[in-house]
């Protein structure tokens, strides 16, 4: 294939729901009319909204991502993790090397505030990635084993308490594949006959998964609870110890186990790229450009895009605005070299889907 001189170079910061799909729209809108540079610490895009499968053992980690190089014809795939963007120089610095760009996607999604939270970090596990759901998975065999081989009451207890921090999509999903694991594994272990094991999923909101629809929280909330699962809304973390924690309505929980999802905001490196930010998320208007910077686009979660259905307030963090968001920043890209027309982002969610894994049955929607 003859390479046209002089095309402009596009470069898209992480490959999750939106910056796959930003790709992939652009590459087959411009051809080889762009040279299309996609960077990401690894070499496959993950649906996080499979992990509780993976942590099940339904689904091999295999089967929840997709291989960049062979599923994006035309894209140059760089594997590393975009360190600075400098907007002025039009330059991205990443662990690798350097990149020059004509214009630019940002897609890097969110990133839990466990990082920052030393106390914190120090007792928990995330969910977020499949290393962190195979961490969870074994975390949780280790736990019931351990409870299982000890005479002591309040260790077997704690063993078997597990708290999860924060009811967003994540939170949700942990406690509720956990239970059905827990459950699955210590009915199969004598010594644990009679031995109560214990999920609490705390969120400070009003609501679980608080920007969905509340008909959607209040249903997901009655299941989990038919399924003995703690639902504690407006409760956070009061403080922890070696032996558990306290949470903010008062109670001491006796635990080994701690499901940190509080708090996902983006990526530090928005916060040093001098943009116009919104609650963390780079400030976008309804085409996706910064403003002040129509060569810069963001989308997905790191991006604060105004919520057109909803005036005055921007989008969730969400599967559902992170694919559509990624497929109309690639559209307005490459409208922006030539190729289509910009459109403004759109788009009402109708129903919501939450997967709460133990049966066919627990797969809720929500119109
Ligand atoms: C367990 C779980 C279950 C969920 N369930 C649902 C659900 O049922 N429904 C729903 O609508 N939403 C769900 N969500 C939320 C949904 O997955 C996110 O809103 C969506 O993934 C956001 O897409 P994104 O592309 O913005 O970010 P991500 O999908 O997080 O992708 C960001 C990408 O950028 C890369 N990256 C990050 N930093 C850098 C860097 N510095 N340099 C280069 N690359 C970088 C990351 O490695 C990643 O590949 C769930 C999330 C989780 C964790």
């Amino acid at each position: 294939m003859t390479v046209r001189p002089n095309r402009p170079q596009v470069v898209i910061v992480g490959a999750g729901v939106a910056g796959y799909q930003a790709a992939r729209t652009l590459s087959r809108t411009v051809g080889d009319g762009a040279e299309i540079v996609l960077v990401n610490p690894t070499g496959v895009a993950l649906h996080p909204q499979l992990l509780p499968q993976v942590m099940m053992g339904v689904l091999s980690p295999d089967r929840v991502s997709v291989p960049l190089a062979e599923t994006l014809p035309g894209v140059r795939v760089v594997l590393g993790t975009v360190t600075h963007i400098d907007a002025h120089a039009r330059r991205v610095l990443y662990d690798g090397g350097v990149l020059g760009y004509d214009r630019l996607i940002v897609a890097a999604g969110g990133v839990s505030e466990v990082a920052q939270v030393s106390a914190v970090s120090a007792h928990s596990v995330g969910f977020h990635n499949v290393g962190q759901a195979l961490h969870l998975r074994d975390h949780i065999r280790r736990q019931l084993s351990l409870a299982a081989a000890s005479t002591d009451p309040f260790e077997r207890a704690a063993h078997c308490t597990f708290v999860v921090l924060g009811a967003g999509y994540a939170g949700t999903a942990a406690a509720s594949a956990g239970q059905s694991l827990s459950q699955s594994i210590a009915c199969r272990d004598p010594r644990l006959r009679g031995q109560p094991i214990r999920w609490i999923l705390a969120d400070p909101a009003e609501w679980l998964l608080p920007d969905m629809r509340h008909r959607l929280s209040r249903t997901t909330a009655r299941m989990l609870r038919s399924r003995g699962v703690e639902v504690r809304t407006q409760t956070s973390l009061g403080q922890i110890t070696s032996r558990g924690l306290r949470l903010t309505d008062g109670e001491f929980i006796p635990t080994r186990t701690i499901v940190w999802t509080f708090g996902v905001r983006p990526d530090p490196l928005v916060t040093n790229l001098g943009l116009a930010a919104e609650q963390g998320r780079i400030r976008v208007d309804e085409y996706l450009a910064a403003p002040g910077h129509p060569e810069i686009h963001a989308c997905g979660d790191v991006a604060a895009v105004p919520d057109l259905t909803r005036p005055g307030k921007i989008t969730p963090m969400s599967g559902q605005h992170a694919l559509r968001q990624g497929r109309l920043a690639g559209g307005n890209v490459a409208a922006s070299i030539g190729y289509g027309s910009r459109r403004p982002y759109q788009h009402r969610i109708h129903d919501s889907i939450v997967d709460l894994v133990r049966t066919s049955d627990q797969l809720l929607r929500v119109a």
